[in-house]
């Protein structure tokens, strides 16, 4: 039989992190070692297995990621920006690979992953799904083919819970059109419209929505005065980020150190 692989999963009473767990239990080439969250997390102290609703496994959430890490092969985040980076430096410095799921990441944020990824693999994705990653490699082919003469706009729409705006992968998809143009994300990127504000030619607009249960929704508009594309990823479970991130963890074991993205995996 082979080996399993060995998982510890940070942020595990979340929404994610939750999902996670119940795809993991199920998947017989995984094995969840060790579950953390906030003390003050709901779920803290409970078996992972109830709180995923899958019933009882033995492991139980703690707090500390000190206690779990070593009885780890890879270490799985779904939790918050800061927390991320700093446990990225903490299981770096314990040789185990990381998969870092957090979205909201600053480029100060990326500097220290990328830091901590000179001495253990880390991998980062805004978004898990295959079918997200595989947009990722089309964008730059349509954008590319179009060329300047289409205004781009980024339209996304998120549960109410969602606490960054634009979506890591509205910005992800945005960086992507951005470099296939030859422009960095940062110099053209519009965020939101309000007040009298024409659009400047060149620019890429991102809008976010924010309304009720919505798992994740990513529309990518080219139009000109003639015509429009429209591109949308709709996801419509956590599982299709949850089944991205199984393959993660298990792509990224035996890796050397370095700063992976879902774009090697799917490649
Ligand atoms: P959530 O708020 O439901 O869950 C986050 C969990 O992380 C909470 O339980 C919280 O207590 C915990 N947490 C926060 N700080 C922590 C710390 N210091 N130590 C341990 N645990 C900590 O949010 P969610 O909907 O599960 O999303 C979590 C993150 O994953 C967000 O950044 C979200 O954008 C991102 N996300 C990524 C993908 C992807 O495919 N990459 C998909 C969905 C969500």
């Amino acid at each position: 039989m082979s080996e399993r692989t060995r998982v510890a999963i940070v942020g595990a009473a979340g929404r994610m992190g939750r999902m996670l767990t119940a795809t993991m239990l199920a998947d017989p080439g995984i094995q969840v070692v060790g579950a953390i969250d906030r003390a003050e997390a709901p779920g803290v102290g409970q078996d992972i297995g109830t709180l995923a609703g899958r019933g009882a496994v033995g492991v139980t959430i703690g707090t500390s990621l000190a206690d779990v890490v070593d009885s780890a092969q890879v270490v799985i985040e779904f939790s918050a920006p800061e927390a991320s980076v700093e446990h990225a430096g903490f299981v770096a410095s314990r040789g185990k690979a990381m998969v870092i799921g957090t979205t909201g990441l600053s480029e100060e944020h990326l500097a220290r992953i990328r830091t901590a990824a000179a001495t253990s693999p880390i991998l980062v994705a805004p978004n898990m799904s295959l079918g997200v990653n595989v947009l990722l490699r089309l964008l730059p082919q349509i954008t590319t083919a179009l060329g300047e003469g289409y205004d781009i706009e980024i339209v996304e729409s998120h549960h109410r819970g969602k606490k960054d705006a634009p979506s890591g992968t509205a910005l992800k998809l945005g960086e992507v059109v951005a470099g296939a143009l030859g422009k960095r994300l940062p110099d053209v990127a519009v965020h939101g419209r309000s007040g009298i504000q024409p659009r400047v030619s060149g620019e890429i607009g991102f809008h976010a929505i924010r309304a009720g249960a919505n798992v994740g929704d990513h529309t990518v508009i080219y139009s000109n005065e003639g015509e429009q594309i429209e591109i949308t990823h709709r996801a419509f479970s956590r599982e299709t980020f949850a089944l991205g991130a199984v393959t993660a963890c298990k792509w990224i074991v035996g890796r050397g150190p370095g700063l992976y993205s879902m774009q090697d995996v799917v490649g």
